[in-house]
């Protein structure tokens, strides 16, 4: 039986709202296409969209209940629904409710790369240990923090939140939400520049994360970092009760050694857990997967968990669709090994994608498309990634950002630059051997993902 998230007093209750109706609900959502049976929906209304114009459709899919903020006209009269004023601060309303009436302990995950990464880890691991709520995929903004909290059963043990931000502000407040226990900084690197000043100034935003700390909660944050002080500094300033930080060589979570695995890809790591010395592996290569082992690791043991038993649990994870998940594509004659890192790229994580590309056996071939929102020194971080290309043998390019980074390669290591995604495509077909490995990283936005299906077209 699906547990009941809100009742319709309840919910009322929580929004200042006027129910129509007795119901209860096992879910939310706030799209109509994706109701599951039980659904409370809410109609959200934007500049561009408007719920409203949905709830019928919500409602015959099996939606519970809908809250609007008017009575659609295509709606019955016995209809269940949640009158409000307004019904995006309904979702607010119901998330901080949700929270403030739950006993889970909670952890906020930020950072500029990893946090989807860290947050599905962390779940994992902590499942093994209690009844554990996360944030369904990206949904880490203003809307996504609400509905996940909205979204959380009242008996859950621990919750583990990703929170993102584009622009200085926007942390703060979801901190705020959230109230959590133990605040993980992943790293800062240059992300979302278009938006910030510096580099510094994104290091204040991520430190955001420290806000709504629970007093004397705890901060688990990147001793690597060069941003390390400061992030300190902020979670002492909000109180912080307890500060762990992880890195490669110093931290109160740190490595000993890491090596990759005998049979192929993941990662055996002895590390040194705040004291204990413990052996265990990760299915990820790259020392970012490493890092963020440790950032897990020190949030299970921020929240007193077993710390042994989450890194033996570390080993059973899997690589996420789009951020290293690979496939082995069988050619006549052979096989290729893909790496999908298709998902996202910025500066730090095309890097991360490009080190592991530069460990594996076999001819190395990076397919490579822009990186977006970097503001102003775009085409310079382009170009900048020749040195982390010494050791791929063939690199391909598309879009006008990596055109720069195609002109800068030496001849004997150009693949072929395209416009754009879809020319590429029969251009990397057309170079792949058996035995290659090819690694494959841009922005969602520039599409390599297509680059992806026409090589996994050729099984
Ligand atoms: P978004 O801002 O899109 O939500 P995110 O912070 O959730 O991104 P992930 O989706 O976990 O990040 O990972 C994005 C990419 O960054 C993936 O390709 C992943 O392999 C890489 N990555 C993960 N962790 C790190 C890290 N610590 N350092 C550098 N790159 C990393
Ligand atoms: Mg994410």
């Amino acid at each position: 039986m699906a547990d009941i998230l809100w009742t319709a007093q309840e919910a009322a209750l929580a929004t200042d709202g006027t129910p129509f109706g007795d119901w209860e609900c096992t879910g939310i959502s706030i799209d109509s296409r994706n109701i599951e049976k039980g659904d409370l929906f809410i109609a959200l209304k934007g500049p561009s969209f408007d719920g409203h114009k949905f709830v019928r459709n919500a409602l015959k899919a099996g939606a519970a209940a809908a809250i609007v903020s008017q009575v659609p006209n295509d709606c019955r009269e016995d209809e269940n629904l949640l009158l409000v004023k307004d019904t995006t601060k309904a979702l607010e309303d119901l998330g901080y409710v949700a929270r403030s009436r739950s006993d889970a302990k909670i952890v906020a995950v930020t950072g500029s790369v990893g946090k989807t990464g860290v947050k599905e880890a962390l779940a994992s691991v902590l499942s093994k240990q209690g009844k554990t709520h996360a944030t369904l995929g990206n949904l880490n903004n203003h809307f996504g923090l609400p509905l996940t909290l909205a979204r959380m059963a009242r008996d859950c043990d621990f919750a583990v939140l990703e929170l993102g931000m584009n622009h200085a502000g926007e942390l703060s407040v979801l901190s705020e939400m959230a109230e959590p226990d133990v605040a993980v900084i992943t790293t800062i690197a240059p992300a979302h520049l278009e938006n910030f000043k510096s580099i510094a100034d994104i290091a204040d935003a991520k430190c955001e994360i420290f806000t709504g700390l629970k007093k004397g909660g705890c901060a688990v944050i990147n001793a690597d970092n060069e941003f390390h002080s400061r992030m300190m500094q902020s979670s002492i300033k909000h109180g912080a009760g307890n500060i762990y930080s992880f890195g490669q060589d110093h931290g109160d979570f740190t490595v000993i050694k890491a090596e990759k695995n005998q049979n192929g890809s993941g990662t055996h790591i002895k590390a040194d857990l705040h004291g204990k010395l413990i052996d265990y592996t990760i299915a990820h290569d790259g020392t970012h997967w490493v890092s963020n082992s440790l950032a897990v690791l020190a949030s299970v043991c921020a929240l007193d968990g077993d710390i042994e038993k989450a890194a033996h649990d570390l080993a059973h994870l899997t690589q996420l669709k789009g951020r290293g998940a690979v496939h082995n594509v069988d050619l006549s004659g052979g096989s290729i090994r893909i790496i999908d890192e298709s998902y996202n790229a910025n500066d730090a994580s095309m890097r991360a994608a490009l080190d592991v590309l530069s460990h594996q056996e076999g001819r190395r071939i990076a397919v490579l498309g822009d990186m977006l929102e970097l503001g102003p020194d775009e085409i310079a971080i382009h170009h900048g990634l020749i040195d982390a290309c010494e050791n791929i043998d063939l690199v391909f390019t598309c879009g006008p950002l990596m055109k720069h980074l195609h002109d800068a390669l030496a001849q004997n290591k150009r693949g072929a630059h395209a416009t754009s995604a879809d020319h590429l495509a029969p251009l990397v077909l057309q170079a792949v051997q058996p035995g290659d490995v090819i690694s494959i990283k841009s922005s969602r936005g520039s599409r390599t993902d297509l680059v992806l299906d026409a090589l996994l077209d050729l099984q």
